[in-house]
């Protein structure tokens, strides 16, 4: 049975990246060796780096505009860190939007005074604050494109008059946006990249070099982009699965023409969620994520009923964050249309048991 794969991440890959990925595990090119047991130094890899760098510019309009594509360890995780390690002077702005801005917020806080300029923690974390300003004496101003665990997604960027910082984690290369207007770019791959191990840094060199602390090497971006990535040794196999993916979207039309089939998939579904009236969606209609939607029963006692039909469907990966509960149907750019369709069957084949 086909399993429709909508888990919030790690997540959903195209089946060929997964077949050429499987492949170079027991023979890369023909070299008569594996991907895993050759040295980062070699010309194989060092090629494979170099076009995945090359790529996530080239597919989001950056090329030869003065910014370097890093691929790190340590996941989004760690670049609530290096951002604030490598750009907090005196104070640095947040947007909350929920919990991965929180735990950005908490993680910065250790090297400066941090300033919420508006947060939508009093309503669950259900919208995307707006009307807010950014003060143009803070070092940064940091957002979270998309909201994995509530469902929400920033539709309009505010015009920062600083450095603008942006989690992309699980929206990255699947909508059209002007990324020039920011400074630095990040995201852990497991959601639209590729597999867990590796975070993409896309970073404006001009923005770096001016605060006062010492950095340790491993946490400089200018030390990573001064060894091409290579600092260390990097995740050579999450590296070359997303240097996979970003080639198959490429090869796809690039985001222009993933965009079209994201907003296709989530017109499909919040249709259903808007229409069938056992469900209620979570977050506010005009800041629902294309990525992330969330919804819930309204009745309760339906939840085994639906569960139970989800399995036989093969739909697999729906339940919401462990710390909010409910559902989550996660489309990012690698899920089908037919996913998604086959969930909203689902849901209208409940409507007419209930
Ligand atoms: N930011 C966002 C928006 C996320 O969705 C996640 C992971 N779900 C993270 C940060 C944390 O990522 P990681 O596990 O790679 O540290």
């Amino acid at each position: 049975m086909k399993i429709h794969n909508f888990s919030a991440g790690p997540s959903i890959l195209p089946q060929e990246v997964l077949t050429k990925a499987s492949e170079a595990v027991v023979e890369y090119n023909g070299i008569g060796l594996s991907l895993l047991e050759i040295s980062h130094r070699s010309k194989h890899f060092v090629d494979i780096m170099e076009n995945a760098r090359a790529l996530a510019l080239e597919l989001l309009g950056l090329e030869g505009k003065g910014y370097k594509a890093l691929f790190l360890q340590g996941g989004a995780s760690m670049q609530f860190i290096m951002v604030a390690m490598n750009l907090l002077e005196k104070r640095g702005s947040y947007l909350n939007t929920g919990t991965w801005s929180e735990n950005a917020i908490k993680e910065a806080k250790i090297f400066g005074d941090i300033h919420e300029v508006a947060s939508s923690k009093d309503a669950g974390f259900n919208y995307i604050p707006k009307g807010f300003t950014v003060s143009k004496d803070d070092s940064y101003f940091h957002c979270t494109s998309n909201n994995t665990i509530f469902g929400t997604q920033i539709k309009q960027f505010p015009n920062s008059p600083i450095p603008m910082v942006c989690d992309m984690s699980s929206d990255i290369f699947s909508r059209q946006l002007d990324f020039s207007k920011f400074d630095l770019i990040y995201a852990g791959a497991q959601k639209n990249m590729g597999p867990a191990g590796t975070t993409l840094v896309v970073v404006k060199e001009d923005i770096l070099g001016k605060v006062s602390r010492k950095i340790p090497s491993i946490m400089d971006y200018k030390v990573q982009i001064a060894k091409s990535s290579m600092f260390n040794t990097p995740p050579v196999f999450a590296v070359y699965t997303s240097m996979l993916t970003l080639e198959w979207l490429k090869n796809l039309g690039g985001i222009k023409a993933i965009e079209k089939v994201n907003e296709m998939k989530a017109r499909v579904l919040y249709s259903e969620v808007d229409l069938n009236p056992l469900f209620k969606g979570y977050a506010v209609k005009e800041d629902r994520s294309y990525m992330n939607a969330t919804f819930n029963l309204v009745n309760d006692d339906l939840k085994d009923t639906f569960e139970t039909m989800l399995k036989e469907a093969g739909i697999s990966g729906l339940n919401g964050h462990r710390s909010v509960g409910g559902y989550r149907a996660s489309m990012y750019n690698a899920l089908p249309l037919d996913s998604v369709k086959a969930l909203v069957e689902v849901m209208s084949e409940l409507e007419t048991k209930a």
